[in-house]
Order: C-alpha cells, then sequence, then structure tokens
C-alpha cells in the first residue's frame, strides 16, 4: 500500500490513456443521450455525473484504502450531506443523539427531527458522553474533534457501544479530513463531512460527502440525494478533486503551523481556555494522538481573550490573518465565533484557522497584534 502522499496525486484519476488528460475536465450536462431504456451510468444531471464519479472514487481511496466497498456520495455543502444521512435514516418515533458542542447549524437539523416526531438526546463531545444516550437510539452523531471546541471522543468506543445498542454511528469528519481520522476504519458506519473546509483547503468552494460500506444505508443516502436535489456543481466538483492532489502537502503544514502557533501562546497571560489537539498539555491529546493518524490534528487553535472588546482589537491588529469564518484554507483566518450567537462561547472567544504561511511570519503577526490588544 502506498503512502498518502502518492495516493493523495492519484485518488480518482481514470487509467492514464493515449491524449487524454491526467484530470478529466468537469463534465456540464443537465441530461446525456440516452437510447432506449432509462438505465445507464449517466442519464439526468441531477442522479449522477461522471465529474462526481471522479471525486467520489477519489474520497473513497481516502477514506478506506484499499477496500472495494466504500460508496461515496458528494452533495452541494457539509450541510447538504448532514441532512441526508440523518434525514435518510430516521423515522418518527425514533430517537437519535447528537453533540451538545457540535457544529452550529446541527441545531437546525435538531429542530427540523422534533418536527417530525424524532426524539434528539444530546451529550457534550468530552469523555464519550454521548454513550451514556445511546440505549433504544437508531442513529449516533459524532463531531470529533468537536468545531469550535475542539473536544475528542473515542470513536471506536462509542461506536462498539451504540452497535451493541442496536444504533448506527456517523461521523462528522471535517476537522481532520480522511488523512487525519479514518472514522470506517474505526468502526463508524458513516463518515461525513464538509468538504468545504480543510480537505478542499482554498475557501473558494461549498461541498459535502458521505462515505460508507454498506450498500443499503448508501442506496439511501444516494436516493436522498436525488429527492432533495442536493448536488454538487460539476465545477466544484473538479475543483475538490484537483485540489486533493495537494492535500497531505497542506494538512501537514497547516497542522505543523497549528501547534507553533499554539505553543507560542501557551504563556501569554491574557489567554484562557487554549485549545489545540496537537498540545501535549491539551486534555484531549492522547486520545487525539491514539486515533487520528501522522500527528494530523487539524488547523484549529481556538482560545479566550478577556472580552469582546480586546478580542476585537487582536483581530483588528492582524495583518497577515484575515477577518473571516470557515477553517481549513491555505490562508489563515481567525473570528470572533460569539458573533454567530449559536456556539456556547465566551464573548472573548477567538477561533483560529491555520493557514499554509511561513510560520514564523504567522506567529509574529498573532503577537504583534497581541501586544496591539494588550496595550490599548
Ligand atoms: C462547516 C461545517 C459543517 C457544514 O458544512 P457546509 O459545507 O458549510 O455546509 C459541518 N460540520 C462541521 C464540523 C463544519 O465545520
Amino acid at each position: 500500500m502506498t503512502g498518502d502522499g502518492t495516493r493523495v496525486v492519484r485518488a480518482g484519476l481514470p487509467e492514464p490513456a493515449a491524449y487524454e488528460p491526467a484530470l478529466p475536465g468537469p463534465v456540464f450536462a443537465a441530461h446525456y443521450h440516452l437510447p432506449g431504456d432509462a438505465v445507464g451510468p449517466y442519464t439526468y444531471g441531477r442522479d449522477d455525473n461522471p465529474t462526481w464519479t471522479g471525486l467520489e472514487r477519489a474520497i473513497g481511496e481516502l477514506e478506506a484504502p484499499g477496500a472495494d466497498d466504500v460508496q461515496t456520495m458528494t452533495f452541494s455543502s457539509g450541510m447538504g450531506a448532514i441532512s441526508a444521512v440523518l434525514l435518510s435514516q430516521v423515522r418518527s418515533g425514533d430517537a437519535v443523539v447528537l453533540p451538545a458542542d457540535g457544529y452550529q447549524a446541527l441545531p437546525l437539523v435538531r429542530e427540523r427531527l422534533e418536527a417530525y416526531g424524532v426524539e434528539v438526546r444530546t451529550a457534550p463531545t468530552a469523555g464519550d458522553a454521548q454513550i451514556e444516550q445511546v440505549q433504544g437510539a437508531r442513529l449516533l452523531w459524532i463531531e470529533t474533534p468537536s468545531n469550535p471546541g475542539l473536544d475528542v471522543c473515542d470513536i471506536r468506543r462509542l461506536a462498539d457501544a451504540a452497535h451493541a445498542a442496536g444504533a448506527l454511528v456517523a461521523v462528522d469528519n471535517t476537522l481532520a479530513t480522511p488523512l487525519g481520522q479514518r472514522p470506517l476504519d474505526l468502526g463508524a458506519d458513516f463518515s461525513v463531512a464538509s468538504g468545504t473546509k480543510a480537505l478542499t483547503g482554498h475557501g473558494d468552494l461549498l461541498l459535502g460527502h458521505v462515505s460508507c460500506r454498506d450498500p443499503e444505508l448508501a442506496a439511501a443516502v444516494r436516493l436522498w440525494r436525488k429527492t432533495a436535489g442536493a448536488i454538487p456543481g460539476p465545477m466544484e466538483a473538479w475543483l475538490a478533486h484537483r485540489s486533493l492532489a495537494t492535500l497531505h502537502l497542506r494538512v501537514d503544514r497547516q497542522a505543523a503551523n497549528a501547534l507553533a502557533l499554539a505553543g507560542a501562546l501557551r504563556d501569554r497571560p491574557e489567554i484562557t481556555g487554549l485549545r489545540h489537539p496537537g498540545l501535549p498539555s491539551d486534555p484531549a491529546h492522547s486520545l487525539a494522538a491514539r486515533q487520528m493518524r501522522s500527528g494530523r490534528f487539524g488547523c484549529v487553535v481556538s482560545f479566550t481573550l478577556p472580552d469582546r472588546a480586546h478580542a476585537e482589537r487582536f483581530l483588528a491588529g492582524l495583518r497577515l490573518t484575515d477577518d473571516a469564518t470557515s477553517f481549513g484554507g491555505v490562508r489563515s483566518t481567525a473570528e470572533r465565533r460569539g458573533r454567530w450567537g449559536g456556539d456556547a462561547v465566551p464573548e472573548g472567544f477567538i477561533r483560529f484557522s491555520v493557514g499554509v504561511e511561513d510560520v514564523e511570519d504567522l506567529v509574529a503577526d498573532v503577537l504583534g497584534a497581541l501586544e496591539e490588544a494588550a496595550g490599548a
């Protein structure tokens, strides 16, 4: 089996053929020539598209290298992928377990599920607290490391408990990417992610995917995509496939930069609640080190400044980091997370997404902005 770098540059590419490109360009088609019966790999553009096929093969090769039973479905966004799993699997009267500290749009799905008569239970990510809720549930939803709090739970332990209780397990793997963590190998039924973030890494598109092994589960997710119509555009799918070739370079560099930045912030007196799973002193580090791969602990560092005004002065003082949401891009971004109102975080809480810049420049910029913010 090849290494990750070798795998990503070729993932999902067709067999080399004379005079054909390595990565075929995007196919823009609402419909395809279709003589006779309505069967075939490509019939109508909401059902399938050759550009999706290439990207889905590529992601599948990264989610479960060497496996020939993995199916991947791409979506127009991470929320499209998340909704597809939850809404295709649960029925009125079922119970699902969600993280209390998951992605900020998860409560919107919760409202929808409850309106459809689904019982929603929640528990925090830290300490595998969701394990207490899983009895009698249809599905357990895990997000690890969690966004934005960066807590980590034990996927294998939770999956074993959920399966013993008859529940399916889905893992939101957005922060780690498949190079940092392989949920299907750790026992999950679904690996789900937003491709908007580190997977594609350039902050120029929205995308999502679901990977799973069970053909019936995959068929249900596929049917949901057709029903809701949450399909990716061919251009986005092609850009994503192109971006995957540098995934190993980006995640390694971003993880190394994030660790260096977190280290530089450790002794700052104005900072509390510094979190990064790669920091040996982080409460999540030992579990993350066992569960995540090759030191790829992600690009997010989170910390809290004394108050809202202090955090805003800090953000305004940054020169090399954009004040913007989302994470995982090649350009560093940071934001005061409390401005959205959806997360249970202090007013001075900063979610910092570390890019691929030269780390000395980045650390100097951040320390300079902290000085400016403290001196005001
Ligand atoms: C961004 C994000 C999502 C949603 O993805 P979109 O592509 O924005 O729809 C889901 N889960 C996590 C952990 C995220 O960070």
